[in-house]
């Protein structure tokens, strides 16, 4: 029997689609419009917001500015509501974030590390489950991004730091077990949810680190493949590169577009996820580097747009930087590779809207995933009622690998 066709079942059918619909206009709308975008009678919508503040999901303030008379109010986070864990693990540095209903982020901490799955994993996980045992009842998951394939289950394979098939959520030691995802396909959920691919049927986004990750999403979701390790459009020999990846196989698009291929350029050591720095000055001072980069992440593009047809194309961490840097470069070393039925009218290419908080946003945007389900609030109803949980404090970063300051 279908739930919604009780009256509980349609009260809780409504409960989670007003969260929804809250958490994904980033608890901008007012009451009224949420109202109407989701078709509720006014009283049936007043009801399920007394009742949802209630259980601590949802608190409403007045608007900033409203026009004269009652004043109208925005539901939003709820000051001892739902907290997502997210972590953005990068092959040198981790940053972890709690993260409200609505998607406010606020950071955690940021720590570099050694690489080794031991030596990222063992302190990450004790330091997850310190702030986990602080916030108590308001954590409802955590999700993780990691820069390299992951398969259903958990099991990761980061190449570049010789990664294979690592038992990450074991590793972890958490409970319950977090969600564990590619950072590119986390980028690419979190700018179909709250950025430029936002109601885009077919989209490309493509995410550069040390290397070059590349999904296709489908109305708003990243394809998975069939194992959940689809994000890997960076080891398609797509530039001509002859040389051995270390994914394993030969002339990878990746091996040309990102941090490892701007510090081989100018002849510096790369690789095992060191070099951000530098690789960063070369970014800003080596013209000849960024073309050639520009270059290959443009031959690539045109080669993905010939085959998915894309509406839009969406560059995020150093792709971005690079079409800031060198975009007629790169638009001018994909017209030649589009096929003539795609050149009248080319996807449009864009920069995230998110920064580099795409990866950490999408680890987020999965735990809201499986909360916002009749399950999920039901779960919240038995366990917030005993006590609440802390507040998430911002801490003390007093180092920063990483760029991520653009909240969204
Ligand atoms: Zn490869």
């Amino acid at each position: 029997m279908n739930g919604a066709t009780t009256t509980g079942g349609l009260r809780a059918h409504n409960r989670v689609r007003l969260l929804r619909a809250v958490h994904d206009c980033g608890a901008t709308r007012t009451r009224s419009q949420l109202t109407r975008d989701l078709g509720l009678a006014r009283g049936t919508a007043s009801v399920l917001v007394a009742g949802l503040a209630e259980d601590g999901l949802l608190h409403e303030e007045p608007a900033p500015e409203h026009a004269r008379g009652r004043p109208t109010q925005v539901p939003g986070p709820h000051a001892r509501g739902p907290l997502a864990l997210a972590v953005d693990i990068r092959e040198d540095a981790w940053e972890l974030a709690a993260c409200e209903l609505g998607g406010r982020a606020t950071v955690l901490g940021v720590r570099p590390h050694d690489g080794t799955p031991e030596g990222v994993l063992g302190p990450l996980g004790e330091t997850i489950a310190a702030h986990a045992r602080r916030l108590g009842s308001r954590v409802i998951g955590t999700g993780v991004a990691l820069a390299g394939p992951v398969r259903h289950g958990g099991l990761v394979d980061i190449a570049h730091l010789g990664w294979r098939s690592v038992d990450v959520p074991r590793l972890l030691g958490l409970t319950p077990a977090p969600i564990v995802g590619n950072d590119t396909a986390f980028a690419a959920l979190a700018e179909a949810r709250r950025g430029r691919l936002q109601g885009v049927r077919v989209g490309l986004h493509l995410h550069v680190d040390f290397d070059l990750g590349g999904v296709l999403i489908v109305d708003g979701r990243p394809l998975a493949g069939a194992s959940g390790t689809g994000a890997e459009f960076g080891h398609m020999p797509l530039t001509g590169d002859e040389r051995p990846c270390p994914c394993g196989a030969t002339g990878c698009w990746s091996m040309d577009v990102g941090a490892n291929a701007l510090l081989r350029h100018v002849g510096l050591a790369h690789g095992g996820g060191r070099g951000r720095e530098q690789a960063e000055l070369v970014l800003t001072t080596s013209q000849e580097a960024v073309t050639a980069n520009a270059t290959a992440l443009g031959r690539g593009i045109a080669a993905l747009v010939n085959a998915h047809d894309p509406e839009v194309v969406i560059l995020s961490g150093h792709g971005a930087e690079l079409y800031e840097r060198a975009g007629e470069t790169l638009l001018a070393a994909c017209e030649p590779g589009l096929m003539t039925i795609r050149r009248d009218h080319p996807p449009r290419i864009e920069a995230s809207a998110l920064g580099w908080r795409g990866s950490l946003l999408g680890a987020m945007e999965s735990v809201f995933d499986a909360f916002l389900t009749p399950e999920g609030l039901g779960r919240w109803r038995e366990n917030h009622l005993d006590q609440g949980g802390d507040t998430p404090e911002e801490q003390n970063v007093t180092h920063s690998t990483l760029k991520g300051d653009k909240s969204p």
